[in-house]
């Protein structure tokens, strides 16, 4: 699917070509030379076969340049197969701080497409002197805050790190895990926050999933990791961030969360398109203009390596994109004990006794059968016929029957009247819809330069490598972050 082949695609294509045309291919070039054809081409009737001459050295040369433009355009636009094309660019040297800061902000929620709402100077300034992913960043299935987030700091895809969903059952010894839950058992794999303090390195969290689980050396310490209250005003957030940079060098952490709730909360309530959204996004803009202005008066913007994110995106939901489980009853009954979750993400865990690929076959037969609402959106695997591209099957954890719901669809047991409109996301991480944002900017990150999109299993590399630490083993590449990083002078 597009997802799988875009990131594939970007381990080829490490730099974007619209900036080195736009630096190295003045668009005055070619005009220049027509108007210098044009002042030669005015001789007088008895300089006839001079003119024939003239008219064919300009011809020729107005050939020969169009062609060469033309030609650095076809090799500039083809897929550039060498990490090497960014050799020629390299990190800027910190001005302040003694040692690389990386801060990861995520805005949750925030949909790739948003920052085309409204004019948002403050995160366009990020972008404009910044990297961005110029078609979103791509999010883990299931497209959920918990999974994504956990994903973002551990390079693991959920079946691996654990976290399969924001609710969920552990089918062995029947616990449920909530978004409160902090106990390690859960919490498989190894985040940012641990890797840094492994290193003897300072960490803090300002909220993130995860972050408050006591897991090798990191012990959430008081005033570096805050529990999560989301009553905090997201200035407060930002300013205890800031204050950090007012510590003694050695004590401001090399690593940093900040997490807002929005736009995520306004998309549920009232869909992506909702003018409320809009707000929300200048809300965060306004935030990342507090951000960089306390860091400036600090004098350490530039030496900061600002990753701005979030964990996915968001579609409208309306009233008749429904599928109810209890239509299917005639093909076979589905009782709502079974269902773990239903929308966007569907799984059941049929009791023992019962056939997991029987249930399946016959919820497609029913699905299939049009004789069920919008039966065909929804398709329904046993999780280990999803595809591949996915990587939801390797738990234990993940039930059994996994539903993909189409667009903007979804779920219910039970069909009844007046749905609200609304938004939603977790579905197929495939749908464009469900893109979010990454934009980079500090001195690992060139300035104006857009990569194809990727997913965000690959940032934990990117982070071990700015701060030039040896990080755990996961599933995004090594070489992938160095297509995304600058390298430094030495190594
Ligand atoms: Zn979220």
């Amino acid at each position: 699917m597009a997802s799988d082949q875009e990131s594939t695609l970007s381990t080829s294509l490490p730099i974007s070509t619209n900036q080195l045309l736009e630096d190295d291919l003045p668009s005055s070039s070619s005009s220049a030379l027509l108007s210098t054809a044009g002042h030669h081409s005015s001789p007088r009737k008895t300089a006839a076969s001079t003119l024939v001459f003239i008219s064919l050295v300009v011809t020729t040369a107005v050939a020969l340049s169009a062609a060469a433009a033309f030609s650095f355009l076809f090799f500039s636009s083809a897929p550039n197969p060498s990490p090497h094309s960014t050799a020629a660019l390299s990190s800027r040297p910190l001005s302040k701080l003694k040692h690389p800061v990386v801060l990861i902000i995520s805005s949750d929620g925030f949909r790739f497409g948003y920052q085309y709402k409204s004019d948002l100077p403050n995160i366009n300034r990020l972008i404009r002197n910044g990297t961005e992913a110029e078609r979103g960043l791509i999010p883990v299935f299931p497209t959920l805050t918990f999974p994504n987030h956990y994903s973002i700091v551990t390079g693991l895809y959920p079946a691996y790190h654990g976290i399969i969903n924001n609710y969920f059952t552990d089918p062995i010894d029947g616990d449920n895990f909530n978004m409160g839950s902090h106990e390690p058992k859960w919490w498989l794999g190894e985040p940012l926050w641990e890797t840094v303090s492994n290193h003897g390195l300072k960490a803090s969290t300002y909220f993130w999933p995860g972050s408050e689980v006591h897991k090798g050396s990191w012990d959430c310490p008081n005033n570096y990791c805050m529990p999560y209250n989301e009553s905090v005003p997201f200035e407060e957030r930002v300013d205890t961030v800031l204050n950090y940079f007012d510590l003694p060098s050695d004590e401001i952490p090399s690593f940093m969360t900040l997490y807002f709730e929005d736009p995520d909360h306004e998309g549920h309530q009232y869909g992506p398109d909702d003018v409320r959204i809009t707000d929300a996004i200048v809300e965060i803009d306004t935030l990342m203009g507090r951000l960089i202005h306390g860091l400036e008066e600090r004098g350490v913007f530039e030496d900061i390596n600002i990753i701005l994110l979030g964990d996915h995106g968001m579609v409208g939901t309306c009233d008749k994109k429904v599928i109810a489980l209890d239509d299917l009853a005639q093909w076979v009954k589905i009782p709502k004990e079974w269902v773990q979750s239903y929308s966007p993400l569907l799984s059941i865990r049929p009791p023992p006794g019962y056939s997991s690929s029987d249930v399946v076959a016959k919820m497609n037969e029913g699905l299939e059968s049009g004789r069920v609402a919008n039966g065909e959106f929804l398709r329904v695997y046993l999780k280990e016929g999803l595809p591949n591209r996915l990587h939801y099957s390797a738990s234990y954890r993940i039930p059994p029957i996994v539903g993909l719901v189409g667009e903007g669809f979804t779920v219910k047991q039970t069909r009844s009247k007046g749905q609200e409109c609304g938004g939603a996301h977790g579905y197929d991480n495939a749908f464009f819809s469900m893109r979010t944002i990454f934009i980079a900017h500090g001195p690992r990150f060139a300035r104006g330069r857009k990569v194809p999109s990727f997913e965000n299993v690959q940032i934990y590399n990117m982070v071990t490598a700015i701060l030039k630490i040896e990080g755990a083993s996961n599933n995004g590449s090594v070489s992938f972050a160095d297509t995304v990083v600058l390298p430094t002078h030495s190594k």
